[in-house]
């Protein structure tokens, strides 16, 4: 006799479009930095639903003020102005250091307007239409198709060809890869302060600095994709602070709503000028539900230094994930800023990441074949450290890895 749990797994599978592999967990509830499935059983949350849940499961002020806005308004259009959009907005504006934000529905979307200020800035100043921006290899910005088009990687690219036409793909980490590629027609280079997906790999400082100086002598904008590293993940509330550059555009999304779908794009001087209206819209984009959500996150963050808890707790996380690295041959290297972490293993990490969900009740993400990624909320202690540690050997030994 099939479980209950086993029937709802195998309706799933015929009710959804194949498109993700899934774990054979149900979750139910969460609490603090752990996840409960339909059964009862605790996991240890350190993938925070893809470095999204920051606060964590049922925090009470973030909870209150979104059952309160619930009850209130959920969508307006923007026809009109939400309270709580204008609140979130004068937030961010102030954590980021840029001038003008739109809000969306997801990081794809973010992305997608990020693309188009860059394009419509440069369009401003030649009335050309034959623009190109850069991208870095091994980069993530999203599944919709101009995102896609400057994912570097062949694997989601190829079978959605032909994508939106004049990207080029530099070597992440390689400044003369990138001077290689800029021309009169580049209006951008687009590139992750931290690349996520791609396997945890952080900008190095004289590379970014670099990129930073040619875009400013060359009127080219510099886009930062914060979607995954942004939101204090790093122990800056935006990572690009840890570096001494500062975007022109810059996306924001995951952590932005703690669960609810929002994100936005940021633009500063003459960037946040670029585009006029009719340009650009989106129905839900900056709705007073999802930016009640996102303005309880921002104000957390302020009234609890979520930032400097990070920061704070960031050497004994790095410290743990060494030892796991001193510990076990397969264990090749530790990656990362902050809350945002990879190990890199000598062989596929898939079936510690399972034995680690299913066995030990860890959540864990992969990020490629080779590297698991650890991106727990942002509140975790260290006894939640010390417990990840222990599961993460009983799983690496349990997966047959020495
Ligand atoms: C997750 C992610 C995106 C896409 O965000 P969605 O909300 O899934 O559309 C884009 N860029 C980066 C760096 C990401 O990590």
């Amino acid at each position: 006799m099939a479980s209950e749990k086993e029937k709802q797994i195998s309706a799933a599978e015929s009710y959804f479009y194949k498109t993700y592999n899934r774990y054979p967990v149900i979750f139910d509830h969460g609490e603090g930095v752990y996840l409960y499935d339909s059964e009862g059983k605790a996991y240890l949350d350190f993938g925070a639903g893809i470095a999204v849940n920051g606060l964590g499961y049922g925090d009470p002020e973030y909870t209150a003020a979104i059952q309160g806005q619930a009850g209130k308004l959920l969508h307006v259009s923007n026809l009109y102005y939400n309270e709580p959009s204008i609140a979130a907005a004068q937030k961010l504006l102030k954590a980021s250091g840029m001038d003008r934000v739109f809000f969306t529905n997801s990081g794809t979307e973010a992305v997608e307007g990020a693309l188009k200020v860059a394009k419509r800035y440069a369009f401003n100043k030649d009335g050309k239409g034959d623009h190109e921006i850069i991208a870095m290899r091994h980069s993530f910005h999203g599944r919709s198709l101009g995102s896609l088009s400057v994912t570097g990687n062949d694997h989601y690219q190829k079978p959605f060809m032909p994508l939106i036409p004049g990207i080029k793909f530099a070597t992440f980490n390689d400044l003369f890869s990138v001077k290689q590629m800029v021309n009169d027609r580049t209006c951008a280079i687009i590139l992750e302060t931290i690349q996520g997906e791609g396997g945890i790999h952080p900008a190095e400082a004289d590379f970014l600095e670099g990129v930073g100086t040619l875009c400013k002598e060359k009127g080219i904008l510099l886009i930062l994709d914060e979607i995954q590293c942004g939101m204090g993940r790093t122990g800056e509330m935006f990572a690009w602070q840890n570096y001494g550059v500062k975007p022109d555009v810059m996306t924001v999304a995951k952590a932005l709503g703690n669960g609810l779908p929002i994100g936005a794009f940021l633009a500063r001087g003459e960037a946040a000028q670029a585009m006029v209206p009719g340009d650009h819209g989106a129905t839900y984009g900056g709705n007073p539900m999802v930016c009640a959500g996102a303005d309880a996150v921002l104000s957390i963050f302020e009234k609890r230094n979520i930032t400097e808890h990070v920061k704070k707790t960031t050497p004994y996380l790095e410290k743990a994930l060494d030892e796991v690295v001193e510990i076990y041959e397969d264990v090749v290297e530790r990656r990362g800023m902050g809350f945002m972490q990879g190990l890199e293993f000598s062989v596929p990490v898939a079936e510690v990441v399972t034995t680690a969900l299913v066995q030990e009740g860890l959540v864990l993400i992969s990020a490629g074949n080779t590297v698991i990624r650890f991106v727990p909320p942002l509140i975790i202690e260290e006894k939640h450290i010390d417990e990840m540690k222990e599961k993460l050997c009983s799983a690496i030994k349990g997966a047959g890895l020495k």
